[in-house]
């Protein structure tokens, strides 16, 4: 396996005058020889700042082409990039760095209400590795990316060759869907692999151009993304620096994007924006990933249909395992392609365990999602006892997801086993409720979650996003529409109409906070 520089160095050299990187907010470019020149510079200019490999640099900021300079950058001298969700504030913050060692951080002045400049400097008595922050709007940084000597290109040059691609290069600390945030720690071989086989499954070359209004800082950016396009010569194209979906179909439609990647939560917004009747030219797509968290049926087949991205994708993993275990294939039949998370990828291993013995089910008995191969992290950032809870002596990354896994090696994802709802001694899976719900003309999301019940354990409680103008939608009318189409214990007992759901910054639901409010609200 190579290092992420020398992928780049092949890839700059094969392609020189395609396009790398595109960031619409800006409306700049670069080919593949601009940007790896830019990222040499940048590496050089972490040296000049006293950088060695095994530093731990920290990155705060939203998409922007400084963010995917400074990635690619660190990786060049093997600088452990901490990349830190933009919607964190001081607590976190403060957390995420002093419990990973950051001795720099690269970081935007603000976004939106978030002064970063302001909230790193509150927390630097919290911090004390924390040496500098240099922001990207600075005159500092300017100079960071100014053309070096040659000296300092030659130190880069040692620097790199001397790199080995099991070294870590990336700490992401998870989403946080489930808990506190945990280090995830990851190898050039780790992401660097993972982004180029994503990638060769969706068929990219440098034809390809993909929309990533999907966050940087997360696996799904920046290995799915940036990884997958550099190592295939395609295009990163930025729409900008946050969600929207009139940005990320504008931005498919101006530079003519072939690939456009998103949550289920972006394209269903995307497709509510063209509800509206709103005109994109998307003749461009062919391709897109959809990913994060569970992809509804109905979503994926109006991708396909109406977003012209015949070829879409569906990718499952964790960010533990850099991020894909299984991928839809372009040439699978389209009822698999909308219904499953795919087959498992090239390399890697995957097993159905009994999530109570660890014994290996049977194909079609429903347990927990296990895999093994390159892609499996070197563990949680400085705490090994969370790292030997997740991944076992013999190597299996234990995902916390139920599966099932067909005779034709199709997996289907049926939930977190802590979101599994066990009503009067029966386990339910919130998802299977979840996908019927949707295909009620009327809801445009819906979440299933179990409330405490002291009858049956739990109860089911339907949290519903109704389309506007819609008949109001009572549990009395969805058990009428529920009867007789699924089982009666399936039915959800409460139904809460919302305007939107407690969501993590990656467009994930947070299940989590939905049942505490449940519970506020059910007194
Ligand atoms: P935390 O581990 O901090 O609680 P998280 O698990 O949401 O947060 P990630 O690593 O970003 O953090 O997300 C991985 C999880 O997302 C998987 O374990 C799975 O539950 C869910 N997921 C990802 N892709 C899919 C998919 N295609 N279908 C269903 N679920 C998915
Ligand atoms: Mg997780």
């Amino acid at each position: 396996t190579d290092t992420i520089g020398s992928v780049l160095a092949q890839t700059a050299a094969r392609v020189p005058d395609s396009i790398a990187l595109i960031d619409a907010a800006v409306d700049r470019q670069w080919t593949y020889a601009e940007f790896r020149r830019d990222v040499r510079a940048l590496a050089a200019g972490l040296l000049r700042l006293g950088c060695a490999p095994g530093d731990r640099v920290g990155l705060w900021s939203p998409n922007r082409f400084e963010w995917v300079l400074t990635q690619f950058a660190a990786a060049e001298v093997g600088v452990i990039l901490v990349v830190i969700n933009p919607s964190y504030r001081r607590h976190e913050l403060a957390y995420v760095l002093a419990q990973s060692g950051t001795s720099l951080v690269l970081a935007a002045e603000k976004f939106r209400d978030s002064e970063y400049a302001q909230m790193l400097a509150d927390v630097r008595d919290q911090t004390p590795d924390l040496r500098e922050v240099v922001l990207f709007e600075s005159t500092e940084f300017a100079g960071l990316l100014a053309e070096p000597s040659a000296d300092e290109l030659a130190a880069v040059d040692d620097i790199a060759a001397g790199l080995s691609a099991s070294d870590p290069i990336n700490i992401q600390y998870t989403s946080g869907t489930t808990g506190s945030p945990k280090g995830v720690t990851l190898s050039h071989t780790n992401i660097g692999n993972n982004g180029y086989l994503v990638g060769e499954l969706v068929d990219y070359t440098e034809a390809d151009r993909i929309c990533l209004p999907v966050p940087f800082y997360h696996c799904f950016g920046m290995v799915m993304g940036n990884l997958a396009a550099t190592s295939h010569g395609a295009a990163m194209v930025v729409p900008g620096p946050a969600f929207d979906p009139q940005t990320a179909l504008a931005a498919v439609e101006k530079y003519r994007c072939t690939s456009l990647y998103g949550v289920p939560t972006m394209f269903i917004a995307e497709l509510a924006l063209l509800d509206t009747g709103a005109e994109f030219d998307l003749s461009s797509l062919r391709t897109g990933i959809m990913a994060g968290s569970p992809c509804p049926e109905t979503v994926m087949r109006r991708v396909i249909d109406e977003m012209n991205m015949s070829q879409v994708s569906i990718c499952y993993g964790m960010t533990e395992t850099s991020p894909v275990s299984t991928q839809t294939r372009t040439d699978d039949p389209t009822d698999l392609r909308v219904a499953t998370v795919g087959r498992v990828g090239p390399h890697l291993e995957v097993k159905i365990v009994d999530p109570l013995t660890g014994d290996v089910l049977p194909r079609g008995e429903t347990g927990e999602f296990c895999t093994r191969g390159y892609s499996v992290m070197q563990g949680y950032w400085n705490e090994p006892e969370k790292t030997a809870d997740a991944i076992d002596a013999d190597g299996w990354m234990h995902s916390g997801d139920l599966g099932v896994m067909g005779d034709d090696g199709y997996v289907r994802i049926t939930g977190r086993i802590k979101d599994m709802v066990i009503r009067g001694g029966e386990n339910i899976y919130p998802r299977e409720i979840e996908e019927f719900l949707y295909t009620h003309p009327d809801v445009v999301d819906a979440q299933v979650i179990g409330v405490p019940d002291e009858k049956y354990g739990e109860e089911l409680m339907a949290w519903i996003r109704l389309r506007d103008g819609a008949a109001p939608l009572d549990v009395d009318a969805l058990r009428k529409f529920a009867t007789g189409q699924i089982s009666r214990h399936k039915i959800p007992k409460y139904v809460t109409i919302v305007d939107e759901f407690p969501m993590t910054v990656t467009g994930k639901v947070r299940k989590v906070e939905m049942r505490a409010k449940s519970i506020e609200m059910l007194g």
